[in-house]
């Protein structure tokens, strides 16, 4: 290692991929706001390291969702963690996951969550619809987003009676940030139901 961090300190090759590994990692770390002076290597905080990694992540994505087009990394960053993700929370597995262990009552939630959905929103990314035309096939009433399938179709006005703990208790305006911190396993549950009635042509 000594042999190696004594190579890194030569004048690096000009592709990135080509210089000594050590000289990649402090790049890497200095990129993030680390410095490692490779003249003087010291001993490298570990917790100021991850602090540094979390945060750069969290600038990443937080810069990638104000650009123009990034309307699912909005509908995450915004509707579902509704401006509150930080750089602790993104390095922290949702509960949901620990919660909800099966499978097939994951992924409904999981989809909803992340804007992975089985509704025209989604659906007309695959085919390049632009997004005001993906209206909902059920009702017409609007572009089938996740606010729309778990708030506003028609279609699922029963569903929404029948589970109503999950909306008698939000506060108004409804978002989708306060109804995502309910619980994970009632969640699931709801969720599951509009999934199975696409996936079973209903
Ligand atoms: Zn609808």
């Amino acid at each position: 290692m000594t042999a190696s961090v004594a190579l890194a300190v030569a004048p690096g090759h000009r592709i990135p991929a080509r210089q000594p590994w050590a000289q990649q990692l402090a790049a890497a770390l200095a990129a993030m706001g680390v410095q490692l002076d490779l003249h003087q290597p010291q001993p490298v905080c570990k917790a100021a390291v991850q602090s540094a990694c979390s945060a750069w992540q969290l600038k990443q994505l937080q810069d990638a969702a104000t650009r123009e087009g990034a309307s699912k990394l909005q509908h995450y960053t915004q509707g579902v963690w509704g401006g509150t993700l930080d750089a602790a929370s993104l390095g922290t597995r949702a509960a949901y996951l620990a919660v909800v262990r099966e499978r097939s009552r994951r992924a409904p939630l999981a989809q909803l969550r992340t804007g992975s959905h089985w509704g025209a929103e989604e659906t007309g990314r695959w085919d390049k619809t632009p997004p005001e035309q993906r209206l909902c096939s059920h009702c017409g009433g609007g572009v089938e987003t996740v606010q729309h399938v778990i708030f506003d179709c028609p279609l699922y006005a029963s569903l929404r009676t029948r589970f109503s703990d999950l909306f008698c208790l939000l506060p108004e305006p409804h978002t989708l940030h306060a109804f995502f911190q309910q619980p994970p396993a009632r969640l699931a549950t709801f969720c599951r139901i509009p999934q199975a009635a696409v996936a079973g042509g209903a």
